[in-house]
């Protein structure tokens, strides 16, 4: 599965040496490792569920407050609402309280039973006729649990997930295929409006300079019009070269578009390459805005 835009965007910030907090850090781990249980999850889920399910993942919505559900598995009648999570211990709950190890965490099946809700309203704008069933997915691989106090939703461990997907009950495909995903989308938030972003200011502090796409070390060599990595031995040509930089400074600064110019480019890459390169390259590949001051580039729509 891709990677959210979070993540992308904490990728963008580790690189360029902006990962400047030790709760930035967390996160980036965190999430870094949330992404491996997710991607097991669904790389199970194309191997082994049955072909009838669709899987509707990452979706952030807002019905009475925002929310956020990992991964939907949708039928006509019934929805399986599924949420991973990568956590390693044991974790035990008790007087509706979460631990793991020992250490308070949230009440993650009380978050649970709140986006259950929620979806279960936007299904009935669809049909009233919709089951939803919560299901919290431990991908980690030491994990394991005690429940003192009753949970209202199914518990799938990593070691039992292909046999959750593989049972899935048979079912008849999605025939409103169509009415279903509009309902969804007409929720659904997108992700930057849930975290800070950089702002341009910060676009000095930014490391600069290539690296390598494939093991991101600084040390590449610039080579005529491509660079050179000499741990991977691998080399990357201008077109693809400055394609990267530019998505990387969008990813860096999402809410902020007007970061792509030619200038801001030219500095990103460590000034290894000509603006001028740089410009012909946007004026020929990307849509050009004019603002008083600048031009700045964005992609062109597919
Ligand atoms: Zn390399």
């Amino acid at each position: 599965m891709q990677k959210n835009e979070h993540l992308l965007y904490l990728e963008a910030l580790n690189r360029r040496d902006m990962l400047n907090t030790p709760e930035l850090n967390t996160e980036f781990n965190n999430l870094t490792k949330g992404h491996e249980g997710e991607e097991l999850f669904s790389n199970y889920f194309q191997t082994y569920a049955h072909q009838n399910w669709v899987l509707f993942e990452d979706y952030w919505f807002n019905i009475e407050g925002p929310g956020q559900a990992d991964k939907l598995i949708l039928s006509d009648n019934l929805w399986y609402l599924i949420d991973t999570k990568h956590y390693t211990g044991h974790l035990v709950y008790q007087n509706r309280t979460v631990t793991i190890n020992n250490k308070r965490y949230r009440n993650i099946f009380n978050d649970m039973e709140t986006r259950t809700s929620k979806i279960q309203q936007i299904a009935a704008q669809i049909s009233t006729n919709i089951t939803i069933k919560p299901v919290i997915v431990f991908t980690g691989n030491d994990f394991t649990y005690t429940l003192h106090d009753p949970v209202h939703m199914d518990i799938v461990i990593r070691t039992a997930i292909r046999q959750f997907i593989q049972t899935l009950p048979y079912t008849h495909p999605l025939t409103n295929h169509t009415q279903t995903l509009k309902t969804l989308n007409k929720y659904r938030t997108p992700y930057n409006k849930h975290y800070d972003r950089l702002t341009p200011e910060a676009f000095p502090q930014l490391k600069k300079g290539i690296y390598c796409p494939n093991c991101h070390k600084y040390n590449t060599r610039k080579h005529k019009s491509a660079i050179y990595c000499p741990n991977c031995q691998i080399e990357e040509h201008l077109p693809a070269l400055i394609n990267r930089h530019a998505t990387e400074l969008l990813y860096l600064f999402p809410n902020h578009p007007q970061i792509l110019t030619a200038t801001n480019l030219y500095e990103l890459m460590g000034k290894q390459f000509s603006r001028n390169t740089i410009l012909n390259h946007l004026k020929n590949n990307f849509e050009s805005i004019k603002k008083s001051q600048y031009t700045y580039y964005q992609p062109t729509p597919k």
